[in-house]
């Protein structure tokens, strides 16, 4: 009961404090974007305009991560889309890979056919940078970086018990990194809000709250499989869309649906 109580006050001082932090940013990434917008209008296409574009994206997931903040504050409730999870991997990895530098080897490896997840796009592309900047600081010296979709039946009963999931299709998103690892407590710690083992580099121990937030609002689970001096894998299970399976296993006649 302590501890239950304990995660509460934790949870209610996070909210507040995330909450107004985020609006903080978020107003100030409006006035970035805003001005980044108007310069990219002026400059022409080429080099120093993909600059800007660069600036504008970045200051963009600021927006997203700010959304997620707020949203992981007061459980604002989500906008889930029909997602194509590999677009979105593929968008997000040429930014990635600029400001990861090149100590780190940054690896797709998306599933062909990936079924399509029903989930929040912004809420998605924060969880994916929250596990992505985890990982490169798990890697101060460089390494190799990999995230890999897959599709999932979950039918054993067993299983879908141990992922604490309902038994059904979902898309399996990985990160992995082979950085430093956790140790047994930070293992099992890794998802409480506040929690962090990088106070010395003011380390706010959100990001996995509010992955793990994410992924249980959307109806799935995340799971943290880690070795000390080995690596970190952090994986995020999300329903696929039900209808839009059904479509791809036999999909309708175009006949009478009419054209575009
Ligand atoms: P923060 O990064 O601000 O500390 P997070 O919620 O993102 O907060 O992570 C919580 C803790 O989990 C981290 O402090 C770190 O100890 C551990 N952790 C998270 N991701 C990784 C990873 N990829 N490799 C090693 N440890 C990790
Ligand atoms: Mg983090």
């Amino acid at each position: 009961v302590e501890r239950a109580l304990e995660r509460a006050r934790r949870m209610e001082s996070v909210g507040r404090l995330s909450g107004t932090l985020a609006h903080d940013f978020k107003n100030m990434l409006t006035v970035i974007i805003g001005n980044l917008e108007l310069l990219e209008r002026r400059i022409p296409p080429g080099a120093e305009n993909e600059l800007i574009q660069d600036a504008l994206d970045a200051a963009q997931t600021g927006v997203d991560l700010t959304d997620s903040l707020m949203g992981f504050s007061r459980h604002r409730n989500l906008a889930p889309r029909r997602l194509d999870i590999n677009a979105i991997v593929e968008r997000g990895s040429a930014l990635m890979r600029r400001s990861l530098g090149p100590d780190i080897d940054v690896t797709l490896q998306l599933a062909g056919e990936l079924w399509p997840v029903k989930a929040d796009a912004s809420q998605l592309r924060s969880a994916l940078i929250n596990l992505v900047l985890n990982a490169q600081e798990a890697m101060p010296e460089g390494g190799r970086l990999m995230i890999r979709t897959e599709n999932t039946e979950i039918d054993d009963a067993f299983l879908a018990q141990e992922l604490d999931i309902q038994p059904g299709s979902y898309v399996r998103i990985s990160v992995c990194d082979t950085g430093i690892g956790m140790d047994e407590e930070t293992q099992l710690r890794a998802f409480e809000p506040l929690f962090t083992t990088k106070q010395k580099t003011g380390g706010m121990g959100l990001g996995l709250a509010s992955v793990y937030g994410f992924a249980l609002h959307s109806g799935g689970h995340a799971t943290i499989y880690s070795e000390p001096g080995v690596g970190t894998t952090v994986s995020l299970y999300l329903p696929a869309d039900e209808a839009a399976e059904q479509n791809r296993i036999a999909p309708q006649p175009a006949a009478g649906m009419g054209a575009g």
